[in-house]
Protein backbone atom coordinates (compact mmCIF):
# COMPACT_ATOMS: atom_id res chain seq x y z
CA UNK A 1 0.00 0.00 0.00
CA UNK A 2 1.39 3.32 -1.29
CA UNK A 3 0.89 6.40 1.68
CA UNK A 4 2.76 8.98 -1.23
CA UNK A 5 1.16 9.56 -4.20
CA UNK A 6 3.33 11.74 -6.54
CA UNK A 7 2.46 12.94 -9.98
CA UNK A 8 4.81 14.79 -12.32
CA UNK A 9 7.14 14.70 -15.27
CA UNK A 10 8.99 11.48 -15.97
CA UNK A 11 11.82 12.77 -18.48
CA UNK A 12 14.62 12.29 -20.46
CA UNK A 13 16.89 15.06 -20.08
CA UNK A 14 20.22 16.91 -21.30
CA UNK A 15 21.99 18.97 -18.93
CA UNK A 16 24.68 21.31 -18.91
CA UNK A 17 26.48 22.86 -16.05
CA UNK A 18 29.96 24.70 -15.92
CA UNK A 19 31.20 21.02 -14.44
CA UNK A 20 29.57 18.89 -17.17
CA UNK A 21 27.49 17.59 -19.61
CA UNK A 22 25.01 14.72 -19.64
CA UNK A 23 22.63 13.70 -21.99
CA UNK A 24 19.47 11.78 -22.32
CA UNK A 25 19.79 11.03 -18.25
CA UNK A 26 16.79 10.15 -16.43
CA UNK A 27 14.91 12.95 -14.76
CA UNK A 28 11.08 14.75 -14.50
CA UNK A 29 9.98 15.92 -11.44
CA UNK A 30 8.00 12.88 -10.41
CA UNK A 31 11.36 10.78 -10.34
CA UNK A 32 13.15 13.19 -8.19
CA UNK A 33 10.75 14.09 -5.55
CA UNK A 34 9.42 9.70 -5.57
CA UNK A 35 13.36 8.92 -4.84
CA UNK A 36 13.33 11.73 -1.97
CA UNK A 37 10.04 10.54 -0.68
CA UNK A 38 10.43 6.99 -0.44
CA UNK A 39 13.41 7.29 1.67
CA UNK A 40 10.65 8.10 4.30
CA UNK A 41 7.36 5.87 3.61
CA UNK A 42 6.14 4.27 0.56
CA UNK A 43 5.78 6.11 -2.42
CA UNK A 44 3.76 5.36 -5.72
CA UNK A 45 4.12 7.58 -8.90
CA UNK A 46 1.19 8.79 -11.61
CA UNK A 47 3.09 9.51 -14.92
CA UNK A 48 3.34 8.99 -18.26
CA UNK A 49 6.43 7.38 -20.85
CA UNK A 50 6.95 6.92 -24.27
CA UNK A 51 8.39 3.64 -25.97
CA UNK A 52 11.68 5.03 -25.69
CA UNK A 53 11.96 5.16 -22.65
CA UNK A 54 15.21 3.03 -21.41
CA UNK A 55 14.92 0.02 -19.02
CA UNK A 56 17.54 0.72 -16.92
CA UNK A 57 15.54 4.15 -16.18
CA UNK A 58 13.02 2.15 -14.87
CA UNK A 59 15.32 -0.29 -12.81
CA UNK A 60 16.45 2.63 -11.11
CA UNK A 61 13.05 3.44 -10.24
CA UNK A 62 11.81 0.12 -8.88
CA UNK A 63 15.46 -0.44 -6.74
CA UNK A 64 13.69 2.07 -4.31
CA UNK A 65 10.83 0.19 -4.23
CA UNK A 66 8.54 3.14 -5.77
CA UNK A 67 5.16 1.53 -6.99
CA UNK A 68 5.12 2.18 -10.74
CA UNK A 69 1.51 0.51 -11.29
CA UNK A 70 0.44 4.43 -12.23
CA UNK A 71 3.14 4.61 -14.85
CA UNK A 72 1.36 4.70 -18.16
CA UNK A 73 3.34 4.08 -21.56
CA UNK A 74 1.78 5.58 -25.16
CA UNK A 75 2.85 5.43 -28.47
CA UNK A 76 5.20 7.87 -28.94
CA UNK A 77 8.14 9.94 -27.43
CA UNK A 78 8.91 10.62 -23.58
CA UNK A 79 8.55 14.25 -22.29
CA UNK A 80 11.86 15.41 -23.02
CA UNK A 81 14.02 18.76 -21.14
CA UNK A 82 17.13 20.73 -22.01
CA UNK A 83 18.61 23.22 -19.56
CA UNK A 84 21.71 25.08 -19.01
CA UNK A 85 23.38 26.52 -15.83
CA UNK A 86 25.95 29.24 -15.55
CA UNK A 87 28.02 30.23 -12.78
CA UNK A 88 24.89 31.21 -11.05
CA UNK A 89 23.55 27.53 -10.46
CA UNK A 90 20.71 29.07 -8.77
CA UNK A 91 18.26 29.01 -12.51
CA UNK A 92 18.15 27.33 -14.57
CA UNK A 93 18.10 28.03 -18.96
CA UNK A 94 15.63 25.84 -20.54
CA UNK A 95 16.83 25.07 -23.64
CA UNK A 96 14.25 22.76 -24.69
CA UNK A 97 10.58 21.26 -23.43
CA UNK A 98 9.15 18.80 -25.35
CA UNK A 99 5.70 17.54 -23.99
CA UNK A 100 5.80 14.36 -26.34
CA UNK A 101 3.12 11.73 -24.80
CA UNK A 102 2.58 14.47 -21.57
CA UNK A 103 0.03 16.18 -24.00
CA UNK A 104 -2.04 13.04 -24.97
CA UNK A 105 -2.18 11.73 -21.14
CA UNK A 106 -5.02 11.31 -19.44
CA UNK A 107 -4.13 9.78 -16.11
CA UNK A 108 -6.33 7.12 -14.39
CA UNK A 109 -5.08 6.32 -11.16
CA UNK A 110 -4.99 2.68 -10.15
CA UNK A 111 -8.00 1.84 -7.50
CA UNK A 112 -5.22 1.06 -4.70
CA UNK A 113 -3.98 4.97 -5.22
CA UNK A 114 -7.51 6.17 -4.29
CA UNK A 115 -6.51 6.25 -0.97
CA UNK A 116 -3.34 7.48 -0.67
CA UNK A 117 -3.75 9.78 2.13
CA UNK A 118 -0.48 12.01 1.41
CA UNK A 119 -0.38 13.86 -2.33
CA UNK A 120 2.40 15.92 -4.07
CA UNK A 121 1.19 17.52 -7.13
CA UNK A 122 4.45 17.95 -8.90
CA UNK A 123 5.44 20.15 -11.49
CA UNK A 124 3.65 19.03 -14.56
CA UNK A 125 0.74 20.43 -16.79
CA UNK A 126 -1.54 21.90 -13.97
CA UNK A 127 -4.82 20.04 -15.53
CA UNK A 128 -3.44 16.74 -15.21
CA UNK A 129 -2.85 17.87 -11.14
CA UNK A 130 -6.06 18.72 -10.79
CA UNK A 131 -7.59 15.70 -12.73
CA UNK A 132 -5.09 12.82 -10.30
CA UNK A 133 -6.39 15.35 -7.39
CA UNK A 134 -10.09 14.69 -8.42
CA UNK A 135 -9.55 11.00 -8.26
CA UNK A 136 -8.55 10.96 -5.01
CA UNK A 137 -10.62 9.88 -2.67
CA UNK A 138 -10.41 11.83 1.15
CA UNK A 139 -6.38 13.44 0.85
CA UNK A 140 -5.17 14.18 4.49
CA UNK A 141 -2.61 16.58 3.06
CA UNK A 142 -2.15 18.12 -0.54
CA UNK A 143 1.22 19.66 -1.99
CA UNK A 144 1.92 21.02 -4.85
CA UNK A 145 5.06 22.64 -6.86
CA UNK A 146 4.69 24.42 -10.43
CA UNK A 147 7.28 26.37 -13.06
CA UNK A 148 7.19 28.98 -15.51
CA UNK A 149 6.37 26.90 -18.36
CA UNK A 150 2.77 26.70 -17.02
CA UNK A 151 2.86 30.15 -14.98
CA UNK A 152 3.21 31.33 -18.79
CA UNK A 153 0.83 28.96 -21.07
CA UNK A 154 -1.70 28.30 -18.43
CA UNK A 155 -1.75 30.69 -15.67
CA UNK A 156 -5.03 30.21 -14.71
CA UNK A 157 -4.91 26.76 -13.93
CA UNK A 158 -2.12 27.09 -12.03
CA UNK A 159 -4.32 29.36 -9.74
CA UNK A 160 -6.86 26.88 -9.34
CA UNK A 161 -4.27 24.40 -8.25
CA UNK A 162 -2.83 26.76 -5.61
CA UNK A 163 -6.66 27.33 -4.48
CA UNK A 164 -6.54 23.44 -4.01
CA UNK A 165 -3.86 22.38 -1.93
CA UNK A 166 -2.93 22.53 1.46
CA UNK A 167 1.21 23.04 1.05
CA UNK A 168 1.81 25.34 -2.39
CA UNK A 169 5.46 25.11 -3.30
CA UNK A 170 7.39 27.80 -5.84
CA UNK A 171 10.21 28.91 -6.56
CA UNK A 172 11.37 32.50 -6.15
CA UNK A 173 11.10 33.55 -9.04
CA UNK A 174 8.05 31.39 -10.14
CA UNK A 175 6.21 33.01 -7.11
CA UNK A 176 7.55 36.91 -8.21
CA UNK A 177 6.16 36.29 -11.69
CA UNK A 178 2.49 34.14 -10.88
CA UNK A 179 2.34 36.93 -8.56
CA UNK A 180 3.94 40.28 -10.31
CA UNK A 181 5.80 41.11 -7.31
CA UNK A 182 9.34 41.53 -6.49
CA UNK A 183 8.56 40.97 -2.76
CA UNK A 184 8.41 37.78 -1.74
CA UNK A 185 6.58 37.83 1.51
CA UNK A 186 3.80 39.35 -0.86
CA UNK A 187 3.89 36.83 -2.62
CA UNK A 188 3.40 34.18 -0.43
CA UNK A 189 0.29 36.52 1.32
CA UNK A 190 -1.02 36.38 -2.01
CA UNK A 191 -0.88 32.38 -2.27
CA UNK A 192 -2.21 32.31 1.42
CA UNK A 193 -5.07 34.29 0.28
CA UNK A 194 -5.47 31.42 -2.30
CA UNK A 195 -6.42 29.32 0.47
CA UNK A 196 -3.50 27.60 1.09
CA UNK A 197 -2.39 26.52 4.69
CA UNK A 198 1.44 27.10 3.61
CA UNK A 199 3.02 28.70 1.29
CA UNK A 200 6.78 27.50 1.24
CA UNK A 201 9.47 29.55 -1.57
CA UNK A 202 12.35 27.75 -2.45
CA UNK A 203 15.24 29.96 -2.64
CA UNK A 204 17.58 27.65 -4.69
CA UNK A 205 21.20 27.35 -2.66
CA UNK A 206 19.96 29.94 -0.10
CA UNK A 207 17.26 27.04 1.61
CA UNK A 208 13.44 27.80 1.43
CA UNK A 209 10.86 30.02 3.54
CA UNK A 210 7.70 28.87 4.92
CA UNK A 211 4.84 31.34 5.49
CA UNK A 212 1.43 30.71 7.20
CA UNK A 213 -0.66 33.21 8.50
CA UNK A 214 0.72 34.39 11.35
CA UNK A 215 4.24 32.72 11.42
CA UNK A 216 7.57 31.84 9.18
CA UNK A 217 10.02 29.87 9.28
CA UNK A 218 13.38 29.55 7.28
CA UNK A 219 15.83 26.67 6.93
CA UNK A 220 19.46 27.32 4.50
CA UNK A 221 20.40 25.46 2.07
CA UNK A 222 23.71 23.05 2.82
CA UNK A 223 26.98 24.72 2.52
CA UNK A 224 27.95 22.72 0.17
CA UNK A 225 31.69 23.87 -1.79
CA UNK A 226 30.91 21.00 -4.82
CA UNK A 227 28.01 21.23 -6.06
CA UNK A 228 27.37 19.32 -9.53
CA UNK A 229 23.93 19.84 -11.18
CA UNK A 230 21.16 21.93 -9.06
CA UNK A 231 18.30 19.83 -11.58
CA UNK A 232 15.90 18.27 -9.21
CA UNK A 233 17.02 20.02 -6.08
CA UNK A 234 13.26 21.41 -5.58
CA UNK A 235 11.83 18.43 -6.56
CA UNK A 236 13.54 16.50 -4.14
CA UNK A 237 12.86 19.13 -1.54
CA UNK A 238 9.30 18.76 -2.29
CA UNK A 239 9.63 15.11 -2.11
CA UNK A 240 11.45 14.71 1.41
CA UNK A 241 8.64 17.42 2.70
CA UNK A 242 5.96 15.34 1.49
CA UNK A 243 7.27 11.74 2.66
CA UNK A 244 8.64 12.84 5.74
CA UNK A 245 5.25 14.14 6.50
CA UNK A 246 3.52 11.12 5.55
CA UNK A 247 5.95 9.64 7.86
CA UNK A 248 4.96 11.62 10.77
CA UNK A 249 1.04 10.96 10.35
CA UNK A 250 1.04 14.84 12.36
CA UNK A 251 0.52 17.95 10.21
CA UNK A 252 1.99 20.30 13.29
CA UNK A 253 4.32 23.30 13.56
CA UNK A 254 6.75 21.10 14.57
CA UNK A 255 6.65 18.95 12.17
CA UNK A 256 6.19 20.94 9.53
CA UNK A 257 9.84 22.48 10.47
CA UNK A 258 11.76 19.35 10.33
CA UNK A 259 10.22 18.52 6.91
CA UNK A 260 11.51 21.79 5.68
CA UNK A 261 14.79 20.44 6.89
CA UNK A 262 14.69 17.04 5.77
CA UNK A 263 13.98 18.68 2.57
CA UNK A 264 16.61 20.93 2.33
CA UNK A 265 18.92 17.87 3.29
CA UNK A 266 17.65 15.82 0.83
CA UNK A 267 17.78 18.26 -1.98
CA UNK A 268 21.38 19.05 -0.81
CA UNK A 269 22.69 15.26 -1.04
CA UNK A 270 20.75 15.41 -4.49
CA UNK A 271 22.76 18.29 -6.00
CA UNK A 272 26.40 16.23 -5.07
CA UNK A 273 26.02 14.68 -8.48
CA UNK A 274 25.06 14.86 -12.06
CA UNK A 275 21.42 14.15 -12.97
CA UNK A 276 19.81 11.81 -10.86
CA UNK A 277 22.47 8.74 -10.41
CA UNK A 278 23.86 9.85 -7.24
CA UNK A 279 20.46 9.09 -5.84
CA UNK A 280 20.71 5.63 -5.93
CA UNK A 281 24.05 6.34 -3.47
CA UNK A 282 21.95 7.99 -0.54
CA UNK A 283 21.56 6.13 2.82
CA UNK A 284 19.13 6.46 5.99
CA UNK A 285 22.45 6.90 7.43
CA UNK A 286 23.74 10.09 5.26
CA UNK A 287 20.56 11.48 5.89
CA UNK A 288 20.27 11.81 9.27
CA UNK A 289 24.05 12.80 9.51
CA UNK A 290 23.13 15.55 7.21
CA UNK A 291 19.89 16.22 9.49
CA UNK A 292 21.98 16.32 12.23
CA UNK A 293 24.33 18.99 10.95
CA UNK A 294 21.51 20.96 10.07
CA UNK A 295 20.62 21.10 13.48
CA UNK A 296 24.02 22.87 14.09
CA UNK A 297 24.46 25.00 11.67
CA UNK A 298 20.35 26.55 12.80
CA UNK A 299 20.96 26.88 16.44
CA UNK A 300 22.28 29.84 18.11
P1 LIG B 1 13.87 21.19 -10.70
O1 LIG B 1 15.32 21.35 -11.00
O2 LIG B 1 13.60 20.56 -9.36
O3 LIG B 1 13.08 22.44 -10.91
O4 LIG B 1 13.25 20.16 -11.78
C1 LIG B 1 13.98 19.64 -12.86
C2 LIG B 1 13.16 18.61 -13.59
O5 LIG B 1 11.96 19.20 -14.08
C3 LIG B 1 13.91 18.10 -14.80
O6 LIG B 1 14.34 16.76 -14.58
C4 LIG B 1 12.93 18.22 -15.97
O7 LIG B 1 12.76 17.01 -16.68
C5 LIG B 1 11.62 18.63 -15.32
N1 LIG B 1 10.92 19.66 -16.10
C6 LIG B 1 11.45 20.69 -16.81
N2 LIG B 1 10.50 21.43 -17.40
C7 LIG B 1 9.30 20.87 -17.07
C8 LIG B 1 7.93 21.16 -17.37
N3 LIG B 1 7.59 22.20 -18.14
N4 LIG B 1 6.99 20.35 -16.84
C9 LIG B 1 7.32 19.31 -16.06
N5 LIG B 1 8.59 18.98 -15.74
C10 LIG B 1 9.58 19.72 -16.23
Amino acid sequence: MIEVLIVGSIGLDDIETPFGKIINTLGGSAVYSSIASSFFAPTGIVGVIGEDFPKEHMDLIERRRIDTKGIEELEGKTFRWSGKYEFDLNTAQTLKTELNVIENFKPKIPEEYKNAEYVFLGNIDPELQLSVLEQIKNPKLVVSDTMNYWIESKREKVMEVINAVDIALMNDSEARELFKTPNLVKAAKEILKLNSDYAIIKKGEHGAVMFTDNKHFSVPGYPLEDIKDPTGAGDSFAGALTGFLAQTKELNDSNLRKAMVYGSVLASLEVEGLGVTNMDFITQFRIKERFEEFKEIVKF
